[in-house]
């Protein structure tokens, strides 16, 4: 059987499935307790709390050692809230006054809580009903003397599948026994999902109906790339999978040879292959698979997750570890990206019909320049520890290219005049990813150091395609001829522009081994992809001449649609170079 859900973190995986239960269902038909059994259900419930509190801090310090900034801020929110005195305050009421045992207040407890942050407008908010949930389920299992399953030290390999698989259990995961997660609901950006991509292990989301059909034990098969799950696995498809996951591994292992290979063409052409990130665990991996540097850090995570926004230091610390990490490495740090499908509540965000034609991005920091100018204070000093770069989303016009570099100008005076160290010859770029951008990229390059080229917004603002709905997903493609111009006219200009100005991409096209061998061709110089796609695409620059992509990118430009560029292209993949298509 073929159950079909999302698509969350990329991957393959076989093994046998093991199950997360939810909590037992409340107890609703409970005995009251006798009143003089109050002092040690209230007693019983404190302990709960502090074993509980003991299993999320032991989870919380192995996070922050592996400098997870992403694990550490969730566990750090489920902490503030299993010590919050309203869920404390219900609990003793329940225990003292209505006679409920301690589990029976808690499961009440954790419902209506929930169930009041399900119904909230706010998102953060809303996002916190699964959490509440989360450390519900935990404080019930200390309470009922049943160990919550314990995923941080499994002995087989496993595939994971529950109804919703909590972000605690993330957080707490064995990354090496487990090969894959099921998630019947949920999303590709659940926290779930952004975990088990940055993780590194594939899930599928949204698999609706499949615990019905499966037994703990039972062998799965998962593709996250297109978001399969295969059950009832018999010995020759079994045969067939372990050989597909050979293939993969040795086509794995052939391209990790290639990490401290140059990335060069065949006739010389050098190019820098850098590595998109999330938090400062990624430049361990973009280490790994050696690349030339961070093209995007994406800081709107150190955001997100929380109620007001971190301080310049926190900011700092996470910048600086990034860029010693990367030691000279070049690491291009975008300012704050949120709106558009990310909401931060403490920013209060007007309500939009059309968010991501709405206050997104660099908007939401010009119209804030203290939040702005922490961030850039941030960047400049985390510069001291190496190179870094600053690069701003969703530019659209040159007065926002003027607007933002006058606070960057600001911004290092406050910082020269306070006698704090910071790099005054960092350079600052725009992404080019809103058409407008793009079609004045000669004027926008004058004022501007690089472009970085946002392939997944251009290509939804470009084409008018929500880059999230799913009905229109058919009509979202970067191979459009309307997107590929836009994207020639920016890497042109910059070229023409001389002086050590560069464009790169940091979009997901660049990691499409089609896509790579095209803008290649269109003599892109810089391509960031995420440190699983690096190699791959270092596969594909290294085994051609630039001689040849320019002459496919010549021929890939003249067509009239999408699918005939792509088509093309394809078949302009060296043959030896199929296998990763
Ligand atoms: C892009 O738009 O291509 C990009 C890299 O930015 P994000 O996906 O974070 O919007
Ligand atoms: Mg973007």
């Amino acid at each position: 059987m073929i159950y079909k859900g999302i698509g969350a973190a990329t991957g393959f995986a076989v093994a046998n499935c093991r199950i997360i239960r939810p909590a037992p269902e409340p107890m609703a038909a409970e005995q009251p307790i006798a009143p003089e059994q109050v002092e040690m259900e209230l007693h019983r419930f404190h302990d709960a709390v502090a074993q509980a509190v003991k299993q999320l801090e032991s989870i919380l310090q192995r996070a922050r050692q592996r400098g997870d900034t992403i694990r550490t801020e969730i566990m750090e929110a489920q902490l503030l809230m299993l010590t919050d005195p309203t869920i404390e305050d219900e609990v003793r009421e329940k225990i003292s006054t209505r006679y409920f045992s301690a589990a029976r207040a808690v499961q009440e407890t954790i419902a209506e809580q929930a169930e009041i942050l399900a119904g909230l407008e706010d998102p953060y908010l809303r996002e916190r009903s699964a959490d509440v949930r989360d450390i519900g389920m935990r404080l019930l299992a200390v309470l009922q003397g049943t160990p919550l399953l314990d995923l941080s030290a499994l002995t087989d390999e496993v595939i994971l599948v529950g109804h919703e698989i909590t972000t605690s259990q993330m957080a707490a995961l064995d990354t090496v026994n487990v090969k894959g997660i099921v998630a019947e609901v949920g999303g590709k950006t659940s926290h779930t999902a952004i975990l088990a991509q940055n993780i590194g292990i594939p899930a599928v989301m949204a698999c609706e109906g499949l615990l019905g059909s499966i037994r703990d034990g039972d062998r799965l098969a998962l593709d996250g790339d297109k978001g399969i799950v295969e059950t009832a696995i018999n010995e020759s498809r079994f045969r067939e999978i372990k050989y597909e996951l050979i293939r993969r591994a040795e086509l794995r292992d052939a391209l990790e040879r290639l990490a401290d290979v140059p990335t060069r063409t065949k006739d010389g052409f050098r190019v820098r292959l850098l590595a998109n990130i999330i938090d400062p665990a990624g430049a361990d991996k973009a280490l790994q698979v050696g690349a030339d540097g961070i093209g995007l850090y994406r800081t709107e995570f150190l955001f997100v997750n929380r109620k007001t926004a971190p301080t310049e230091e926190e900011q700092y610390e996470a910048y600086a570890a990034v860029v010693r990490t990367m030691r000279s490495r070049p690491v291009v740090i975008r300012t704050l990206d949120v709106g558009g499908d990310k909401e931060l509540s403490y920013l209060n965000l007007p309500k939009e019909s059309n968010p991501f034609l709405g206050c997104r991005a660099i908007r939401v920091c010009l119209r804030d320049p203290v939040l702005f100018m922490t961030q850039l204070r941030a960047i400049l000093r985390a510069g001291v520890h190496g190179q870094a770069l600053i690069l701003y989303p969703m530019i659209a016009s040159l007065d926002e290219v003027r607007t933002a570099n006058r606070l960057l100008a600001e911004a290092k005076e406050a910082l020269r005049a306070e006698g704090v160290a910071y790099d005054p010859n960092m350079k600052s770029g725009i992404m080019v990813e809103v058409p407008s951008a793009a079609v004045t990229a000669d004027l926008l390059i004058r004022e501007t150091d690089f472009f970085s080229i946002g392939s997944n917004d251009l290509t939804q603002y470009t084409l008018a395609v929500d880059r999230l709905n799913e009905k229109i997903s058919s009509l979202y493609n970067p191979f459009q001829p309307g997107v590929l111009r836009l994207i020639r006219t920016a890497i042109d200009a910059a070229h023409r522009a001389g002086n050590g100005k560069f464009t790169g991409m940091c979009g997901e096209m660049a990691a499409d081994p089609t896509g790579a061998l095209l803008l290649l061709g269109l003599g892109l110089s810089e391509f960031s992809v995420n440190p699983s796609e690096l190699l791959k695409v270092k596969k594909i620059i290294t085994s051609v001449s630039r001689a040849y992509a320019q002459e496919a990118a010549n021929q890939a430009m003249q067509l009239g649609t999408a699918d005939e560029v792509h088509a093309f292209l394809k078949a302009a993949i060296p043959a030896e170079l199929q296998v990763y298509l």
